[in-house]
């Protein structure tokens, strides 16, 4: 029989195993990878670095390591990911939250702080279209709720994968906001009735379809591509999100979007500010995520 490795051995070996795969950070995966499979924490790693691995953690971790070196992503084997501080569950049907769209929840933040100016005392409501793991809708309710806990606001998230709804919704328990959030399945705002919004959110998916087979394996390979793929220009979600903004914004209320970059390397914002004037919404300027890629764009119903 082996004799069982000691937690430094099983890091040295893991490490080197994810970097011959060419894993792209491999010791901080290692170090994660074992944490999970043989529930320790970092100090108990380095701590006690020669006290042995239990025959089951051993395995687990043999397991979990073989699937980081065939490149499904670590947030796909831990089954969560932190966005804004937040612990969120995913499914196959969601995407993994990216730390990128943190700048949409920030922009969000500061129309709120306008919106609310303007009315001081109304009921706040919002939507989330293509909510995935519900990241947006959480996160934005998570902070709304720290303002204050009689705040009174509303947001309805939306997907078109009933799996997604659903997970977005146990991501709204699991953070302690499901009392202010409904979830539904369905097309972007088609299932909306009139609903006098403050804000609409969406990162919808925006990659074009031609590109798909270009993005990163471990993108390409493990996101749901219902997530990604955009379309022919990968700008078909705004024209169905702008198309209906009139309908389902107060006067004064905006549409906040993420965007990307289309495989011309052309931004997509010039394309996307012309969709929205086309349905009476006024584009503001491109606001760049904090790699300072033009990331959201705000239009306003004036
Ligand atoms: N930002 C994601 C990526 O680059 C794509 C997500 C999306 O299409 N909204 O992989």
């Amino acid at each position: 029989m082996n004799t069982l490795p000691s937690r430094a051995d099983a890091l040295r070996h893991l490490t080197e195993r994810l970097r011959a795969a060419g894993v792209e950070s491999p010791a901080l995966d290692a170090r994660v990878l074992l944490m999970y499979a043989a529930d320790l924490s970092a100090t108990d790693i380095y701590a006690w670095p020669d006290k042995t691995l239990p025959p089951d953690a051993a395995q687990k971790l043999a397991e979990l390591g073989e699937r980081r070196a065939a490149r499904e992503p670590l947030a796909r084997i831990l089954g969560e990911r932190e966005f804004w501080g937040l612990p969120f569950m995913l499914a196959p049907a969601t995407l993994v939250p990216r730390p990128d769209t943190e700048i949409l929840l920030e922009t969000a933040l500061t129309e709120t702080a306008r919106l609310v100016a303007e009315r001081p005392g109304a009921v706040f409501r919002f939507a989330d279209l293509g909510t995935g793991s519900g990241c947006i809708a959480v996160a934005f309710m998570h902070e709304l709720c720290k303002i204050s806990r009689e705040y009174d606001a509303y947001g309805i998230a939306v997907d078109l994968s009933h799996d997604a709804a659903s997970m977005a919704r146990r991501n709204a328990i699991r953070n302690g906001v499901d009392d202010r959030l409904g979830f539904i399945t369905g097309s972007w705002s088609e299932a909306l009735a009139d609903e006098s919004l403050d804000l609409i959110l969406s990162n919808p998916p925006y990659i074009e379809s031609a590109a798909i087979a270009t993005l990163d394996a471990e993108v390409r390979d493990h996101d749901p591509r219902l997530a990604l793929d955009g379309g022919c220009d990968g700008l078909a979600p705004y024209r169905a999100i702008y198309a209906d903004a009139r309908r389902l914004l107060r006067p004064g209320g905006a549409v906040v979007v993420e965007y990307g970059i289309a495989l011309s390397g052309a931004s997509q914002a010039e394309t996307i500010a012309g969709i929205a004037l086309a349905n009476g919404l006024s584009p503001g300027r491109p606001i760049p995520d904090l790699a300072g890629v033009e990331r959201v764009i705000v239009a306003t119903l004036s």
